[in-house]
């Protein structure tokens, strides 16, 4: 039985009934599983000790789960809630919709009578309820392949989903608490949504509220290899559908063991996509008892840091427009490896017209009349920056006309790079090969403005060319898609440098960077490799002669002018360079701009 909690504060919480301290620029929910409540929560002394252990996170909220097993308590989860609420936090509810033993069927009665049940009890404790991204199915039973037909499972799923979640869960809900909140929490694997029934477009206006997972977790051994910029795409990109049901940012440490830097860069993530709340999944996780606790010291050490950069982001977030409507599936996580190379991604779910230039990838053919909008990008002067798997789709339509191209097919493998300065060419080898879909043109037009070099021919990286009044751009991507960050320096410049009209500026240096661009003065880069590297931003003309500063360490930084001879235009540019350690954060202020405090 659950015992009330002394009068006493803990440290780190307010006193009781006041509300929490809190960061000044970030907000921290906890989340406890049922699992977490029995175990860390149901007397005062565990309480106790639970709470002033994650005291430093400062959370002003927390997600208390009502359990999938059997029926929920609602007289425990009122007095648990009530305890929380003493302690000045504030109180929401969660639920994970799943029956015992996994996903749920959305044609089993049975299934669908326990959902409602669940729904409606935790109605009653709770104010706000968010559902943990279990919502999805992926049952093959009889009546569910019956049901599906001639449809397909994606949309099949999305509209069973769209239907039962709201006659099984919101209304039933609503019934019990009218005024009730309820919040989707999308996973990461967006690859999946829509074969398995999330619909973030539809769902997004059906329920009331919204969160989007990072959970890029450990790089090298999930299961999901997400690359961490990832999670800042799926930050931006739907919340994107209705940015004021964005309740936050949601991120774990399941099996994150030793991996405390990936779990740091994850809360970057959400930091810099400037998350209305961050989402602990879980307290238990991170408590010493959790089994992926080893992480914790260390966020903890950050905490300040976090919120120091929150209060200094200053002006509106930008990047490249990059088309991605919603329920798009394409190259698996392109976005993030393309952030990951250095580029800020915008990631869009309407058709971009007015950029400079913008992004599109198999996701865009989402888009019926996507060929016709990319040409009167061109016609209009707006470029077109394409992956080779979109231009490799494109072949009945005006696009094939764009580049001559000789037997396309198969693949090529080597070390060595061009890329082209004028009328000179500069050749770098990197340390190990590199595997491309195999890109032959014809001598004119001169597309390879990036190749990749044999001893018989070199094979397309980056082509561009001129169209009607604007540039095509066709990147070719590594068949691994993570060897785009491990390409050499010079190559990955030419990359970004298509971007310069478009941001003002582009990064050079190694892969494994990611910039973050705010307002029209602030550059913030993350450094997200093992390694210490130098970069530089990269402005074309001159940049001044007052002083650039990075703002949180509080250096002044060195511009180095050049002159045009490295630039097929003869331009001259400027450098800002600074060095990163292994997952340093730098934000770089451009002189005349004030840095918010
Ligand atoms: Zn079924």
């Amino acid at each position: 039985m659950m015992m009330l909690l002394g009068s006493v504060a803990l440290s780190g919480q307010a006193k009781p009934g006041e509300p929490s301290p809190g960061w000044p620029h970030l907000k921290y929910a906890l989340y406890f599983t049922s699992a977490e409540i029995e175990k860390l929560l149901t007397d005062s002394a565990s309480m106790r000790e639970t709470m002033e252990y994650l005291g430093p996170v400062r959370a002003a909220k927390v997600y208390l789960e009502c359990t999938s097993m059997g029926d929920v308590n609602v007289p425990q989860m009122k007095e648990l809630a009530a305890r929380f609420r003493a302690l000045g936090l504030r109180v929401s509810g969660a639920m994970v919709p799943t029956v015992p033993g996994g996903p749920i069927c959305y044609n089993n009665p049975d299934h669908l009578a326990l959902l409602e049940r669940r729904s409606r009890a935790v109605a009653q404790v709770f104010d706000e309820v968010i559902l943990d991204d279990w919502l999805f199915t992926t049952c093959t039973c009889e009546k569910c392949v019956a049901g599906r037909g001639k449809s397909t499972w994606a949309d099949y799923r999305t509209k069973l989903l769209l239907e039962k979640s709201k006659e099984y869960i919101i209304d039933p809900a609503r019934e019990v608490h009218p005024g009730i909140r309820m919040i989707i929490k999308y996973p990461n694997w967006y690859e999946g949504h829509r074969e398995n029934g999330y619909d973030v477009l539809n769902e997004t206006h059906q329920f009331d509220a919204m969160a989007a997972g990072i959970e890029t977790r450990t790089r090298a051994t999930h299961d999901q290899h997400i690359p961490i910029y990832s999670g800042y795409v799926f930050q931006k990109w739907w919340s994107g559908v209705d940015p004021a049901k964005w309740v936050g940012s949601w991120l774990d440490n399941y099996t994150m063991q030793g991996q405390e830097d990936d779990y740091v860069a994850q809360v970057w993530q959400a930091v810099l996509a400037q998350a209305p709340e961050i989402i602990l999944w879980s307290g238990g996780h991170l408590h010493h008892t959790g089994p992926f606790s080893d992480v914790y010291p260390h966020f903890r050490e950050m905490l300040p840091e976090f919120d120091r950069v929150a209060g200094m982001l200053n002006g509106s977030p930008r990047g490249v427009p990059m088309y991605l409507p919603y329920g798009s599936e394409g190259e698996y996580n392109i976005f993030g490896y393309l952030g990951m190379a250095g580029i800020p991604i915008d990631p869009v779910g309407r058709f971009p017209a007015e950029s400079r230039n913008a992004i599109f990838t198999r996701h865009s053919l989402r888009d019926p009349d996507l060929a016709d909008k990319m040409l009167a990008r061109l016609r209009a002067g707006h470029d077109v920056f394409m992956s080779w798997e979109l231009f490799g789709k494109l072949h009945e339509t005006e696009f094939r006309n764009m580049l001559n191209l000789i037997e396309p097919g198969g693949s090529v493998s080597s070390s060595q790079f061009r890329t082209r300065t004028g009328w000179n060419d500069t050749v770098t080898k990197s340390d190990r090969p590199f595997v491309f879909p195999r890109i032959a043109t014809t001598t004119w037009p001169y597309a390879r403005e990036v190749a990749v070099v044999r001893e018989d021919n070199d094979f397309g990286v980056l082509l561009s060319v001129k169209y009607l009044n604007g540039t095509l751009y066709v990147l070719n991507m590594p068949e691994n898609s993570y060897d785009l960050l491990r390409l050499p320096a010079p190559a990955l410049n030419m990359i970004r440098r298509a971007f310069s009209g478009e941001l003002g500026m582009h990064l050079t240096g190694p892969g494994g960077v990611g910039m973050y661009l705010f307002g029209t003065g602030q550059y913030v880069l993350y450094n997200m490799n093992d390694e210490t590297v130098t970069v530089s931003l990269r402005f074309d003309g001159k940049v001044g002669e007052s002083p650039w500063r990075e703002l949180l360490h509080d250096r002044m930084l060195a511009v180095t002018g050049h002159q045009g001879q490295e630039r097929s235009d003869g331009a001259a540019y400027d450098d800002v360079s600074l060095t990163l350690r292994p997952f340093e954060i730098a934000i770089v202020q451009s002189p005349g701009m004030r840095g918010a405090r």
